[in-house]
């Protein structure tokens, strides 16, 4: 299933979901939900312990994410969504939206799996030259 062809722009769609009170509880709770599950929180990218205010979510999948009369209903499981610092975040999504290939013809969680792999081969590059 295409990422990019979803009726009326996915982008907007989900801009609007992104700032929603639903969102804001559901992050909240997947921050409880994984110290719970695993003591600690780190960045998905780069793999360094964090604290919940050094983190975002990224979304692995949207599709149970959906718009009612009665506003916006947060149905990602714990395992559709992942923690990231912002700079590693952004750095996926740099990734992902400069490769069409990952955009068009993979899954979104099969593009962010790509995508983190290149992210890190990237960090791994920058720490290197620092040295
Ligand atoms: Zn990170
Ligand atoms: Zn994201």
């Amino acid at each position: 299933m295409s990422n990019a062809r979803k009726p009326g722009g996915a982008g907007a769609y989900r801009r609007g979901y992104l700032r929603s009170v639903s969102w804001f509880r559901r992050r909240d709770a997947w921050f409880a939900e994984q110290i719970a599950r695993t003591g600690q929180l780190r960045c998905m990218v780069c793999w360094q312990l964090a604290t919940r205010r050094e983190l975002e979510l990224h979304h692995l999948d949207y599709t149970h994410v959906t718009h009612t009369t009665h506003g916006w209903v947060a149905g990602e499981t714990h395992e559709q969504l992942c923690a990231m610092h912002p700079g590693c975040h952004e750095l996926v999504h740099r990734v992902l939206d400069a490769d069409p290939v990952l955009r068009r013809h993979r899954t979104r969680r099969i593009a962010t799996m790509h995508a983190i792999c290149a992210a890190r081969t990237r960090i791994g590059a920058m720490r290197g030259t620092r040295q």
